[in-house]
């Protein structure tokens, strides 16, 4: 990154590009950065993780799984908007849907996990259903 730079960049600009871009393929929690992760809840924490994961240069699977059929979404303004009429729910939303293809973030909307199996490094959800 930093020869493509143009001569002229601003030194700092230089430095904050090639750290920023050390860190971003730094190995988050010692996993190689194509492991595939499977993250349950779909909340405000999930989504945080599944988008943080990609910012950082995550370039394996991730799947997003959540027993609620909506997309991650913020719950203060339910109290303070949604229910209030100030707001319709498509803006509670963090991301529109778009976002999760785009990011190659696999939703698994409406799927409730029942157990997690570390040894086999699998989680079941209350069908059976393996991921
Ligand atoms: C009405 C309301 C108003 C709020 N106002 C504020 C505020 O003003 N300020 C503030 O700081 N906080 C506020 N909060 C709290 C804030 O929204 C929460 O702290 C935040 O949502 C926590 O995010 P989370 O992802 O950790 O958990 P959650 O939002 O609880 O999300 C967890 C998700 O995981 C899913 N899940 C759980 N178990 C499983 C499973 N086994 N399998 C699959 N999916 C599963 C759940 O269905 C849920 O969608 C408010 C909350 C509410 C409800």
């Amino acid at each position: 990154m930093v020869a493509r730079l143009a001569p002229s960049a601003p030194l700092g600009w230089r430095h904050d590009r090639g750290h920023a871009e050390a860190r971003r393929r730094r190995p988050i929690l010692g996993a190689p950065m194509s492991s595939a992760v499977v993250i349950v809840g779909a909340g405000q924490a999930g989504f945080q993780v599944a988008a943080s994961l990609r910012a950082n240069g995550h370039d394996g699977p991730i799947r997003l799984i959540g027993a609620e059929p909506h997309p991650p979404y913020q719950r203060p303004p339910l109290s303070k908007g949604l229910l209030l009429g100030k707001m319709t729910p498509d803006r509670l939303l963090f991301r529109q849907p778009a976002f999760y293809s785009a990011q190659a973030i696999d939703l698994d909307l409406g799927r409730t996990v029942a157990a997690i199996d570390r040894t086999r490094r699998q989680v079941v959800d209350t069908t059976g259903r393996v991921s």
